[in-house]
């Protein structure tokens, strides 16, 4: 029932996103310690996806701007369908269709309610968490603006606040900005497009008119752009210590200061797919 809206929305003939399991795959949900991630979805717009497992499916919030480890910075977060647990570990090009885009695995880890009965937390609109990726660790809180944005897509009721709790893991590094890379890969939005360029994306433009086509064309212009930024900036560097990946490594450590792990560097991805966990 859960993953009734995740399916309808989409084409599984169409789209490489997992369907995924039934109910009855659910894992306990009184486990102390749960799956998290954040998928950095290059649509229509940039976005952050946030997700929390619970009674076998991952919560989902869409985060624009991302988290904030700035305690004063309330992020916006609107509340969207349940995605399947397998989505937890995609990352990958979504050719066309709902959410066409790029989306890259950008945290994962666990999380920990920070109070006994998640359910009435979400029904309450007040869910304290803490979580532990990589990038993302310590307390946080989801709270429900009752309609403060109202104007917003899905009305009021879906919009929630995502906001740092004061802790050692609260800091002012952009934490977007300074560790953009994937978890899973290393990668940047364009290796990800390189490692899998959908034949509808050329074989479709320019000629394919109309909304979507000019979406897509958005897309591949922008991960082309992102690619050319990254060289330019490698340029900048050349013959200096720093380079960017070793920026963004300090950055992140310094952002995180008792983070132990650090995100595997660039590695050659892998296009098999992900065991269950
Ligand atoms: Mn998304």
């Amino acid at each position: 029932m859960a993953l009734d809206e995740y399916r309808r929305k989409r084409d599984f003939t169409r789209s490489p996103e997992p369907k995924g399991k039934d109910e009855k795959a659910r894992r306990p949900a009184k486990q102390p310690t749960r799956f998290f991630c954040v998928q950095k979805h290059l649509a229509s717009h940039l976005h952050y996806d946030f997700r929390l497992e619970h009674n076998g499916v991952l919560l989902s919030w869409a985060v624009p701007k991302g988290p904030s480890l700035d305690p004063k910075t309330k992020r916006l977060a609107m509340k969207v369908e349940d995605h399947p647990f397998d989505y937890g570990e995609f990352e990958g090009v979504i050719p066309e269709g709902y959410g066409a885009g790029i989306v890259m695995l950008w945290d994962r880890g666990t999380w920990t309610p920070e109070v006994d009965d998640v359910d009435a937390a979400l029904k309450k609109g007040d869910l304290k968490l803490t979580l532990n990726g990589y990038k993302l660790k310590g307390s946080w809180v989801l709270v429900r603006t009752g309609g403060r944005y109202a104007g917003a897509r899905g009305g009021g009721d879906r919009t929630w606040l995502l906001i740092k709790h004061r802790d050692d893991w609260a800091g002012d590094v952009d934490i977007a900005e300074f560790a953009p890379l994937s978890v899973k890969t290393g990668g940047d939005f364009e290796d990800i497009l390189a490692e899998d360029t959908p034949a509808v994306w050329t074989s479709h433009r320019p000629a394919k008119g109309g909304d979507a086509g000019a979406m897509l064309a958005q897309i591949i212009a922008r991960a082309a752009q992102l690619k050319a930024t990254r060289g330019a900036r490698t340029e900048d560097t050349k013959g200096t210590e720093d380079t960017k990946e070793k920026k963004e490594k300090k950055a992140s450590t310094a952002a995180t200061r008792k983070s132990a792990a650090t995100p595997r560097r660039k590695t050659q991805t892998s296009r098999k797919p992900q065991k269950k966990r």
